[in-house]
């Protein structure tokens, strides 16, 4: 059985094909700045196998179409390929940020799922529309294989009124649907499971708090394998500091910003998504580079990584108290699975509340899971790095099933 997962973005396309049976990533690329002049493409063959092979090309890629039709060109090609045609893959599974209150559970694509997912592209304009092209596309390339949508919100679905609800007027969520859906549930449920087995648990027994640390950033409290509480919202704008986005803030700042500076609402969008978290604070977004200036003195630097970790710790200890006894704190995504200094940060002062990290273990970039918690630690200190890619191509196997 053989898996294409695609992750089309507003400007991107990520893409894997997955062996489910012997569990090897066939290929997995990317493409970049679809739209502009000039975009580019590269794909890994076999990734860490003795047979890898790479390609990496500038082109340019008007829209979706035409990077998908150049994906399935070196996904097949004579030289580039790992299969001889498409009709080798066995299902698509495509990521799908928002599914709204209408698309629950990853399921099969037909022409009422389209219209589901683009009745919810309100709620995430960002996101959905681009997948929805990712789709259209696919549709139209793979005619006749099952396609199969996976939502990054369906881990959520399991929050309790109390927990998405928000307390503004109960008309507005009547009316337009504003509430908490939260994002990165793929990630959140595989960290999950995967958790589960390394403490040798069954998944619905478990209490964790998972931190997806990316550029984009959310935490999930999860009490009995369920997410109970998330901190992204309606949009993934909430919650802790991220690279370019400001996560929590008082909301009245945004009409004091409009009268005071004259600003549209475009221009407080792009401020807060764009112009904020990390990037707002010191003018760097990756992780690696603030750490580099802080450690040279740039106090603008350092502070962005004190707010970046006392923002995690206080949503720790706000999900600390509602999961029950906590088995495990489980790290994950670019900063979670290779910063060691935001880890160390994040559990130091802690041990009150059983969570005691190992320095030595906690030590360097965690490429496979690791436990990095002290002997003496009563709740488990886990890396695991994330693969959405495999937890899309294994949902979309259990529809198909
Ligand atoms: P995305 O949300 O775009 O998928 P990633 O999960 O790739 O993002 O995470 C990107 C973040 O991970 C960046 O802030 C980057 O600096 C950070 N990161 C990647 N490698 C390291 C590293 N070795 N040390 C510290 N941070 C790292």
């Amino acid at each position: 059985m053989k898996i294409f997962v695609v992750n089309s973005g507003s400007s991107s396309l990520k893409y894997q094909l997955l062996d489910m049976e012997s569990g090897a990533v066939m290929a997995t690329g990317l493409v970049e700045r679809i739209g502009d002049a000039m975009g580019k493409v590269s794909q890994k063959n076999w990734p860490g196998e003795a047979r890898e092979s790479e390609v990496d090309r500038e082109m340019s890629f008007p829209n979706h179409n035409a990077a998908m039709h150049t994906v399935v060109d070196l996904v097949t090609g004579k030289d580039t390929g790992v299969i001889a045609s498409t009709s080798e893959i066995d299902a698509i599974g495509h990521r799908v940020v928002q599914g709204g209150e209408t698309l629950f559970k990853s399921t099969l694509i037909d022409d009422d799922v389209v219209e589901k997912i683009r009745a919810n592209c309100p709620l995430s304009p960002l996101h959905n529309p681009a997948n929805l092209v990712g789709i259209e596309v696919a549709r139209e390339l793979f005619a006749g294989v099952p396609q199969v949508a996976v939502f990054d919100t369906e881990f959520h679905q399991t929050m309790p009124p109390e927990a998405f609800m928000y307390p503004i007027p109960y008309k507005l969520y009547e009316d337009l649907k504003i509430r908490r859906y939260g994002f990165h549930g793929t990630s959140h449920r595989y960290v999950t499971e995967q958790a589960a087995s390394l403490l040798g648990k069954a998944a619905d027994k478990v209490n964790l708090v998972t931190l997806h640390l990316g550029n984009g950033c959310s935490m999930a409290a999860v009490r009995q394998g369920k997410c109970i509480d998330t901190s992204m919202g309606l949009t993934p704008l909430a919650g802790v500091m991220m690279g370019t986005r400001s996560g929590d803030i008082d909301p009245a700042i945004i009409p004091f910003l409009m009268k005071e500076k004259d600003l549209s609402m475009a221009q407080i969008d792009d401020i807060l998504n764009k112009q904020s978290g990390l990037k707002g604070i010191c003018g760097m977004n990756d992780m690696r580079d603030i750490h580099g200036a802080a450690g040279k003195g740039d106090r603008k630097a350092a502070l962005a990584v004190d707010m970046f970790v006392y923002r995690i710790k206080k949503y720790i200890g706000a999900y600390y108290a509602v999961t029950g006894p906590l088995d495990a704190l489980v790290f994950t995504a670019g900063i979670g699975e290779n910063d060691d200094i935001v880890r160390g940060r994040v559990c130091a002062g802690l041990e009150h509340l059983g969570i005691a990290i190992d320095p030595a273990r906690n030590a360097g970039r965690k490429k496979v899971a690791t436990a990095v918690h002290a002997d003496d630690s009563k709740v488990a200190i886990l890396v695991i790095p994330t693969n959405e890619e495999l937890a899309i191509a294994r949902a979309t196997l259990s529809v198909l099933n």
